[in-house]
Formats: structure tokens, sequence, C-alpha cells
């Protein structure tokens, strides 16, 4: 290794921190995969920037008592999902092993708001015929055409007038924009329909507790978790890796399983090396990472009547198409939360003047509503994942620009000794809690038997033997260029 740097004092050399797997991230796949070494006796550290655990699963208490998901809200599909056909979601077994209470809510049972005056089953026909005939039209075309291109071509073909083309529009930017967290246009078409998983089952969500009892159960086995630890360089060869904070500390591991969000790599907060290379950098460059904020507003209660778990309120321009989830439905609170998504909506309205968007919504509401008078929220709660500099952004999805292999190439290791899980590293379940916690999963098999990682009390020589030489030959590299400099 060349990280021996002029005026370094032996103090810090000596003060180098070991564990045989240090963790990078205490969310939902960092946690996983601690906790599933530490039931195989393998000796983890955590290093989390932030001082808190669950990442991108977040539950705030609110002002006036409510508990609010920022991040993670729904277990998707119980049953599991294809192509990866679990037999269940793995995140539900947990939730019942963990005893956590949750309640069902139905994608299905929306309130479509002005200017809709169609028969909404009648879309999700066109929603279905579209996905099967973009499948077709796909299997033999290039991978890097978008679902908007398919979709203009469905309209097209199916001769639909003005009217059923916002209600169709609006139905896709419903069920597609707002769960990739992407514009139809920059999402391809081929590779999503080939790589993204279909939920089977009730949608759960944690009305209670909120999603973050669940990390806070699998935190519970986690014995080494260290915060307000931001990464910033990483340095590996075939033998170890070492990790750097930015207040000076040194960490160095056997193996480092990095779970930091896409768009942390994206953002080159991180430096390695040697560099990464470049089938690595280019993975991170194409594929997508969305923007997907809420804004919850609280009254004092509930002012509509609707018992309907969505409210969508349609747009002739799909930019514009509105997403309520009525929280008075299904977590008893008089709360609707709005859904911001994609690049065109995101980045310019949660700048302005935060009063102002307030006010837009509420005329929004006003006019899907136009029988109840919408009083001002007594509380709002804006959520910026987009300028977190833990996250940047909410989760991947499949950008047009992504090849077949990029996710593939995400989730490999480095020399055998960096190895990648989170969201973005899972190829079907990518940008879910679930597909998080299967990645941890898949790099714990990997340390376990594809390494042969041994609990500390059966370690081989070989095995111990990987950091005590190294140590040495800095200090001797440090007494070398000590001499030399002064
Ligand atoms: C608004 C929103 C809504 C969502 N809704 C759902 C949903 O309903 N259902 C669902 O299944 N999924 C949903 N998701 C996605 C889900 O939250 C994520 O897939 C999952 O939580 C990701 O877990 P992870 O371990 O991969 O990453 P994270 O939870 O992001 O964990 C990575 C950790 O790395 C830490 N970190 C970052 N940089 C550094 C650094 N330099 N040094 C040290 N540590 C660092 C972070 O602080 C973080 O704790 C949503 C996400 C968002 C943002």
């Amino acid at each position: 290794m060349d990280t021996l740097e002029k005026g370094r004092s032996i103090s810090e050399i000596s003060n180098i921190n070991t564990s045989q797997v240090l963790i990078i991230g205490a969310g939902l796949s960092g946690l996983e995969a601690a906790r599933l070494l530490r039931e195989k006796g393998i000796k983890t550290i955590i290093l989390e920037a932030r001082n808190r655990t669950g990442g991108r699963i977040w539950s705030v208490r609110s002002k006036t008592g409510h508990m609010f998901d920022t991040g993670a809200t729904w277990i998707h599909g119980i049953y599991g999902s294809i192509p990866n056909g679990l037999l269940s979601n793995p995140l539900w077994d947990l939730t019942q092993e963990a005893k956590i209470p949750t309640r069902g809510t139905d994608i299905y049972d929306i309130h479509v708001g002005y200017p809709f005056d169609g028969n909404i089953s009648e879309t999700y026909n066109w929603y279905n015929e579209y996905l099967s005939f973009t499948k077709e039209e796909t299997r033999m075309s290039s991978p890097n055409i978008s679902l908007a291109y398919y979709a203009d071509l469905y309209v097209k073909q199916k001769n639909l007038t003005d009217k059923q083309q916002h209600a169709f529009y609006s139905y896709l930017a419903f069920t597609i924009k707002f769960n990739e967290g992407a514009e139809l246009n920059a999402i391809g078409a081929k590779n999503f329909l080939s790589l993204s998983s279909s939920h089977y089952g009730d949608e759960h969500i944690f009305h209670k507790t909120g999603f973050m009892a669940l990390t806070d159960y699998l935190a519970r086995d986690v014995d080494d978790i260290r915060f307000n630890q931001i990464i910033t360089k990483i340095t590996y060869t075939d033998k170890m890796v070492e990790v750097r904070t930015r207040n000076g500390e040194i960490y160095q591991s056997s193996f480092v399983l990095l779970t930091v969000p896409l768009g942390v790599l994206k953002a080159k907060e991180i430096e390695f090396t040697p560099q990464l290379p470049q089938w690595k950098l280019d993975a991170i460059d194409r594929i997508g990472y969305g923007f997907f904020e809420k804004v919850f507003l609280v009254w004092e209660q509930a002012w509509w009547n609707s018992t309907n778990f969505y409210f969508m309120g349609m747009s002739s321009n799909p930019n514009n198409v509105r997403y309520w989830v009525n929280a008075n439905k299904w977590n008893d609170k008089p709360v609707l939360i709005y859904f911001l998504a994609g690049q065109a909506d995101f980045p310019t309205r949660l700048k302005e003047n935060h009063d102002e968007l307030i006010e837009e919504l509420r005329r929004n509401l006003q006019e899907m509503f136009p029988d109840f008078v919408v009083p001002p929220p007594v509380e709002t709660f804006v959520t910026h994942w987009n300028e977190d500099p833990f996250s940047y952004g909410s989760y991947s999805y499949i950008s047009v620009n992504q090849t077949y292999e990029d996710s593939l190439f995400l989730s490999e290791p480095i020399q055998d000794r960096l190895l990648f899980a989170g969201e973005a590293t899972s190829i079907d379940s990518y940008g879910y809690a679930h597909g998080a916690l299967l990645s941890a999963r898949r790099e714990v098999t990997r340390l376990l038997y594809g390494y042969e990682l041994l609990p500390i009390k059966n370690i081989t020589t070989s095995q111990s033997i990987l950091i005590t030489p190294l140590t040495i030959l800095f200090i001797i590299q440090f007494i070398f260029l000590s001499f030399f400099y002064y």
C-alpha cells in the first residue's frame, strides 16, 4: 500500500482499528450483513456517517405526535416477486419474526381526481396491454429506447382520444414514475421489462411504529457500530483494505463491504486507491438514481371523507400528475402525503419557497375535492433526500443508458477484498428495501462460503497474518520516509 503520507505521526499509525470485516453504512444492508456475520462468529465493525442507523429507512416523530416514514414505507408484495421467485418477501418474514404490527394497503384503491370522467378500470387494461406490447416490441430491439417512446407508439396504434391519453399517461406516471423515481423517458424499456421485479400479495406498512422498527430490530444484534464516521478514502490490495474517515481515523480489515448509496458513489465522495476499474466506474455512471421526495401535510382533523388509500390527480401533462397518500385511511392520522418524483418534477419545485409549495398543494387538493373547503395545514414536513450528502437522491432505477450487465458489475467485488451491497446492487429488486436485504445476504454468502471466512477462534495463520505484517511494513516505510524528508 502506498498510503503513508509525510507528516503522519507514529501514534496515528499504531492507532489503527482492525476487524475481520469492515462494513461501511448502517442502513438495512449493512445491519443485515453485520447481524448474519455475527451469527457465524465473525467480528465486524460498522462505520456510519450519520449519528443514527437506518439510512434511507427513517421514521420521524412529528411535532403533532405522528410518526412519518420519510424514506421507505411499504413492504412490497408479501408473497414475493418474479423474477427472483421468492416464496415470500424476506422483509415480511423478518417483520413476522420481530412481531412488528403492520397494516395492508391496496394500490388499486384510488380516488381519481379532476379532470377525469372516464372509467379507471379501462385505464388498468391499457396499462397491462401497454406492458405486453412493449415487451414484445423490445425483444429484438436496442436496450436504449425509453418507456416513454413505447407509450407514444402504443397510444398511436390504439388511437386513444385526448382524454383517454391523459388518463393513460397519468396512470403510467402513477404506477411507474412514482415507483422508480424517474421520468418514463429516462427509463430503459427493454432492461426495465427484463430485470424489474413484479410483486405479488398485499403491500404492508408499519402503521404504528414506522419502518424504522425493523432496522432497530436488526441493530439489536450488531455489536460494534461507530457513528459520525464519514469514509473519504479506501485503499485496497489483494490482501487487505484500509479505510480512512474525514476525521482522520484509520481502519484496516481483510474485507470491506461497502453499502453506501449509489448517489454517494456517483458524487465521487470516496476516493479509491487504486482507482476502481473502468467497468465498475461505467456501471456507477450509467445506472439510474432517482428523485423521490415526500411532503407531509397535517391537519387537526381530516376535512376529507374519502376512504380510498390513494388520490391520483390526472393531468394532460404527465409531469403534473399528482400522487397523494391518504394517511387517514392507512394510519388513522389526519395527514395527507404528497409525492414528488422524477427529474422534471423535482429539483426546481422543492427549491421554491416552502410556503408557496404548500399553498400550491393546498390549491391542488381543492381542485380534486371541490365539495370541501381545504384549510391550511397545521404542520408540514418536506424530505430532502436529494441534498442529503449520505444519499444524494432516493434510490436506483434502470436508466436508458444502462447495459444489461451494469447492475451485475456494480455488485461484483474488487480483488476479492472490496465487496459491494445495498439496494442498487440488487439485480432485480433494485430500489427496494428487500433488494438491500437480499444484497447483504448475497455478500455474506460470498464471504462465508466463497471466501471461506472463518470465525475468529478458528482463524488460520494465513488469515490472521494479513494485518500484522502490513502494519509492520507501514512502520518501516514511515521510518524510512521520515528519515528521507528530515
Ligand atoms: C423517499 C424514499 C421512499 C422509499 N420507499 C420505499 C418503499 O416504500 N419500499 C421499499 O421497499 N423501499 C423504499 N425505498 C428504498 C429503501 O429505503 C432503500 O432501498 C433501502 O433502505 C436502502 O438500504 P441500503 O442499506 O441499500 O442503503 P442506505 O439505507 O442508504 O444505507 C447506506 C448507509 O451508508 C451511509 N453512508 C453514506 N455515505 C457514507 C460515507 N461516506 N461514510 C460512511 N457511511 C456512509 C448512510 O448514512 C446510510 O446509513 C425508499 C427510499 C426513499 C429515499
